[in-house]
């Protein structure tokens, strides 16, 4: 029996995106912005390309429920980047 991400603990979040094959740990490149000067078009790109390995990723409603929780400041989680999750926590009343 599948498990409603909203119902696990952060610490199981965690757990199951660890155990997972996931794309962006062999890509990181499309999931955070370089070091180096990025023009908005290969950023819209990048963030594009993430975007569709997170459609396809096995634990996509896992990883949206904890960077839901966590708020990172940088990349994309869950097919949402970084200022797209603290806008839906906003919007949801998670943030003030
Ligand atoms: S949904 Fe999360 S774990 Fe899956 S590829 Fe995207 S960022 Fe990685």
């Amino acid at each position: 029996m599948e498990i409603n991400p909203m119902e696990m603990t952060t610490q199981q979040l965690r757990d199951a995106l660890l155990s997972a094959p996931v794309r962006c740990a062999t890509q990181p490149e499309l999931f955070f912005a370089p070091e180096e000067r990025e023009s908005a078009a290969a950023k819209r790109m990048r963030e594009q390309s993430a975007r569709l390995l997170c459609a396809r990723c096995p634990v996509r409603a896992v990883c949206f429920e904890l960077a839901m929780r966590e708020l990172p400041e940088h990349g994309t989680w869950g097919g949402f980047t970084a200022d797209e999750l603290a806008a839906l926590a906003t919007d949801s009343g998670e943030v003030a």
